[in-house]
């Protein structure tokens, strides 16, 4: 079964904090066992993990607190498929800009962003980008008090930026990470890319 392209595929969302309830329901309209993941028992039903969007330095107080970020980093450094959607992109950044006092991240993407990164002038925002490797058709992306990745290491590759070059989207082995919220839209094909990923991990 493991090996079937259609095989259902089981995932988790981690649920501290955040908007994991909408990537929950995009994952399941994929056909996705989808699960979320609270504890760090969890972490070894799943093949693959979205850290959804939310506040950061809130999700890294909880993942300590609750005893999962040791499990989580040593998940993400054996290899298991992660996505992260904004304040899921900053826990899996290397490096933290304008952190808050203390903040930590998993880590694993070899990258520097900067939270908060539009400032308080453009919160939100909403535009359509390149995005070759999901598809040739503009992806509308939606921002939302959002980062941006601010500078790319040697391992990481971007898949998306800005028409002012800024990078919002990134790849590096089994890791992705977009600054922006596909779980708010009607275009799923992040979370296919994901699955795939997760499909291919598991074989
Ligand atoms: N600004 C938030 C943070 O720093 C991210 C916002 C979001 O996930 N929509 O974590």
């Amino acid at each position: 079964m493991a090996g079937s392209p259609n095989a259902p595929v089981r995932v988790g969302v981690l649920a501290l904090q955040g908007d994991f309830r909408e990537h929950l329901a995009v994952l399941r309209t994929l056909g996705a066992d989808a699960i979320p993941v609270r504890r760090p028992e969890e972490l070894t039903d799943i093949g693959g993990l979205v850290i959804p969007g939310g506040e950061s330095s809130v999700m890294d107080k909880l993942s300590r607190a609750f005893g999962l970020a040791e499990p989580l980093k040593r998940a993400i450094a054996d290899g298991m498929p992660v996505y992260g959607t904004c304040a899921g992109l900053i826990m899996l950044a290397d490096t933290v800009i304008d952190a808050i006092r203390g903040q930590e991240s998993l880590g694993g993407l070899d990258v520097s962003v900067r939270r908060n990164a539009f400032g308080s002038q453009l919160d939100s925002f909403e535009t359509d980008l390149d995005i070759p490797a999901v598809g040739a058709e503009p992806m509308h992306a939606v921002f939302i008090r959002a980062p941006i990745v601010e500078t790319l290491g040697e391992k990481a590759t971007a898949l998306a930026s800005l028409d002012d070059g800024r990078i919002v989207a990134v790849e590096q082995g089994n890791l992705i990470g977009t600054s922006f919220h596909p779980e708010v839209t009607n275009d799923l094909r992040f979370h296919e890319y994901f699955l795939r990923k997760v499909r291919d991990a598991a074989r």
